[in-house]
């Protein structure tokens, strides 16, 4: 048997600039480490809080008040001692001062319980505070901090912040033993002390809305930040267009655009400025003035311009939006107007993916720590292809600076390979899509494609983003880009007609499906959808949506020894809320999706804290996939969820009434707290979303009350997410460059042999950060046909994890 768990105390802060999903992560400290047996603490204001410690000692959990049903045999006791640290009030006003009579005054280092983090996902910011302490930098700050800790008897330390901070946590741990021998030296610690705390562990996670840390492919709040500026523009878009104006907007970057490249990828902007590639003329302006230029020359009338905050020109002169402005507004007589977002990019509720990364990573910083030895690195934990990485902190930091370096060295190229390959093709993305096609990129007469575009399903967010992408590469390239509208009910009925550059310059935005969908398979008519294809002399075929997609891709590519006309490049990019086809890890529509369950969930729980005791049943879509519900669970900090893969039982539900009733049994009394359940659509045809409501009602008695919410087609969501934007984009190239590819592979076949050309009929999915195209016949070994969905999943151990975080084992021993 390994040796157990160590029992650490830990404690957890957040330095540098504020950003959304920092409370996430704490949270997930906090339980991580409660759940480990550890003791845990918050420190507020960051490092400064570290320096100035406790004046005033703390007080105890047996001044809290009693649960309401102290009867309920409750399995782990110890749990229940820390749970009963926290009431769910800590800190949440933003005040030192409690209803229940504690107080924080004078106390930087608290030690919180599992309740005190409750409800912290849906807040902005840091609830703890952030502070940037100049004390800490000195080694005066650095010996109090280190003796307030060792004070508290912590001895582990979670930091969340930029580069800054991470680097104070690795001179901190560098420096912990040399601090621990003056403490002693001093008298001040006992030689006990010193030889206990002989070793400090520190982890880092990063919390920077500039998503600027090299080795992790997205920082805490990055996402965030990234649909408030969405947000912003989305809104100045109708302005812009009704007066026909100029928009320049300034956002935050300083070493890294990627806000700016990313927020201009996905709003369709026209014009971006980042540090690690300025504009390749001297003087820029003529650059940015000739891209406008063709634009407003065929006919747009609006221009967005994206400055980073850290923009300048190849020789390193800032660049700024007040400048842009001057220059839209003198030579090319654009009524211009500057909007600088400033503070309102870092505030407002997390983003899905601002509540599930940080989770993840805070559950993992706590393994971590506990893993660590004096001789392992200071860890920072990152996300990398979808899956939680650990790198050497200093590693890290020290990439980032490179990169900072080389933009100072006017070493953009450099620059720009450091970034992850996705900044790199957003980058190009945006290039295709921006600029209108000039002449000489124009292919050869006999390479041009007549490429047609299809939605299939139900609308996904990001379909009409993708379809915009491809018809501007095409146009780029001199290609035809063709809407089917409709579906193959609509090739049949000649609703098919050419796209132009200016028709879907608005499509990056919308929402739904702008060609029109339905779920009719090819073999309507099959004889018929081939001889259409031979009518409209189509080159490619692009279907944008889900299963049916894959469905119909198939069916078309098993036709192909029939019908010499679908001897060409027959692609999926798969669009779906459901996320249910095989192989990929997110499909076009999951991030939407996610974050309208966000959003109504958010909303309800509200609704229900303000009643009364109320478990509420919430009902999503996603078929015979649970992708929605799960994901969805963990990004809402639901107590339950229920999905097709593992069904429901009666045992299950019988232990669920008792969790439930364990788990009110034990909230502090007088406080109405709202819960939330997760049920797929189909995770049971017997116990419906309405069985469960009211078999909840029934047995929740005194406890709780229950009510029912079915989200249905809300989940597709308004306005598709930044995120599912910019991957539409992306995606959508990546569909057009294999059919170009394909088209040439097919060409180069002879005849007989293009019907069995497998690898031109395939499926564009993601696997890690990297894309793969899998043929769809061997997409057909990793589906499930019945059900609808991949036979697995990247996401379905989230269900397990989504009933750690509710401590469901340690309340009633079973999972
Ligand atoms: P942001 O990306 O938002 O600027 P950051 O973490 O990089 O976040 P900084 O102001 O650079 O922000 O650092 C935050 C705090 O970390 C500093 O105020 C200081 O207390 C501590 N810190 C930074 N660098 C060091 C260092 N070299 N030694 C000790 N402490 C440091």
């Amino acid at each position: 048997m390994s040796d157990p768990k160590p029992k650490l105390k830990v404690a957890v802060l957040t330095s540098g600039g504020d950003s959304a999903g920092m409370n996430a992560a704490v949270r997930a400290v906090v339980k991580g480490s409660i759940l480990q047996g550890c003791e845990t603490w918050i420190v507020r204001e960051g490092y400064e809080g570290l320096v100035r410690g406790n004046t005033e000692s703390a007080d105890t959990a047996a001044s809290r008040e009693a649960p309401q049903n102290a009867n309920l045999k409750v399995y782990d006791s110890d749990f229940i001692a820390n749970l009963r640290f926290g009431d769910g009030t800590l800190l949440r006003d933003g005040t030192a001062d409690f209803s229940d009579g504690r107080s924080l005054h004078g106390r930087y280092i608290v030690r919180v319980g599992w309740d005190d983090v409750r409800g912290w996902f849906s807040e902005g910011g840091t609830l703890i505070g952030t502070a940037r302490s100049t004390t800490f930098r000195t080694n005066e700050g650095r010996l109090k901090a280190a003796y307030n800790l060792i004070k508290e008897g912590i001895d582990a330390l979670v930091v969340c912040g930029g580069d800054g901070s991470l680097t104070g946590a690795d001179v901190f741990r560098a420096e912990w033993p040399t601090l621990v021998a003056t403490l002693r030296s001093e008298g001040r610690i006992s030689e006990e002390q010193a030889k206990y705390h002989g070793h400090l562990r520190i982890v880092g996670l990063v919390g920077s809305i500039d998503n600027d840390m090299s080795m992790t492919d997205m920082t805490i709040g990055a996402p965030t930040a990234l649909h408030r500026i969405c947000e912003a523009i989305d809104s100045i878009h109708s302005t812009a267009l009704s007066h026909s104006r100029a928009f320049v907007l300034e956002v935050m970057g300083r070493h890294c655009g990627w806000l700016a490249l990313l927020a201009g990828v996905s709003s369709g902007a026209d014009f971006v400025f980042i540090p690690e590639r300025p504009p390749q003329c001297i003087p820029w302006e003529d650059e940015m003035c000739e891209a406008i230029q063709r634009q407003r020359g065929v006919g747009k009338r609006k221009t967005i311009v994206i400055v980073a905050e850290g923009a300048h020109d190849k020789e390193l002169n800032p660049i700024r939006a007040d400048h842009v402005k001057d220059v839209l507004s003198e030579r090319l007589g654009l009524d211009t107007r500057v909007t600088t977002l400033g503070h309102t990019q870092r505030g407002g509720r997390p983003c899905a993916m601002d509540r599930l990364l940080p989770t993840l990573q805070g559950l993992d910083a706590v393994d971590a720590l506990l893993e660590a030895t004096p001789e392992t690195p200071s860890y920072m934990i990152g996300v990398r292809e979808n899956k939680i990485t650990r790198v050497p902190l200093m590693e890290a930091v020290a990439m980032t600076r490179s990169v900072a370096q080389l933009i100072s060295e006017k070493n953009f190229e450099k620059a720009m390979e450091l970034r992850d390959p996705e900044f790199k093709e957003s980058l190009q993305g945006f290039l295709y899509t921006a600029n209108v096609p000039r002449p000489d990129f124009v292919l050869p007469k006999e390479k041009r494609l007549r490429i047609a575009i299809m939605h299939m399903g139900a609308p996904a967010g990001g379909m009409n983003a993708a379809t915009r992408a491809a018809a501007r590469y095409c146009l780029y390239h001199g290609h035809t880009p063709l809407a089917i509208h409709n579906g193959f009910k609509g090739l049949l009925n000649d609703h098919i007609h050419d796209l132009s550059w200016l028709g879907v310059d608005n499509w990056a935005v919308r929402g739904g499906s702008e060609l029109g969908t339905n779920r009719a398979m090819p073999d309507i008519d099959l004889g018929g959808v081939a001889s259409q294809f031979q009518k409209y002399q189509l080159d490619a075929l692009l279907m944008i949506g889900g299963f049916e997609a894959f469905t119909a891709l198939k069916m078309l590519d098993e036709a192909r020894k029939h019908y010499p006309s679908f001897h060409v490049p027959l692609v999926h990019l798969p669009a779906t809320i459901s996320n249910n086809v095989p192989m990929t890890e997110f499909s076009l529509g999951s991030d939407t999706s996610v974050n309208a369950l966000v959003d109504a969930c958010d909303a309800i729980k509200q609704s229900a804290s303000a009643s009364r005791n109320r478990v509420f049943v919430v009902e999503t879509q996603g078929g015979k996939c649970g992708y929605i519900a799960t994901v969805g669970a963990l990004a809402v900090g639901a107590s339950i969820v229920y999905t097709p893969e593992t069904g429901i039982t009666l045992d299950k539900l019988r232990s669920d009434v008792k969790f439930l009733k364990v788990r009110y049994g034990l909230d502090v009394k007088g406080k109405a707290e709202g819960r939330i359940i997760i049920r797929n659509e189909q995770a049971s045809s017997v116990y419906t979303t309405e069985v469960l409501n009211k078999m909840f009602q029934e047995e929740g008695g005194s406890l709780f009350d229950s009510r029912a919410a079915a989200l249905g087609h809300t989940l597709q969501g308004g306005v598709p997410s930044p995120i599912d934007r910019a991957r539409a984009v992306r995606l959508s190239l990546k569909c057009m460059a294999f059919i170009e590819h394909e088209h040439a592979a097919l060409q180069a076949l002879p005849r007989a042999a293009r019907g069995v050309h497998r690898q031109s009929a395939a499926v564009i999915t993601i696997q890690g950060s990297s894309v793969q195209w899998v043929p769809v016949q061997e997409m057909v070994e990793h589906a499930d046909m019945a059900n609808r969905r991949g036979k697995t999943a990247w996401w379905l151990g989230l269900k397990a994890v989504v009933e750690a975080l509710c401590a469901r084992p340690q309340l009633i021993g079973d999972k």
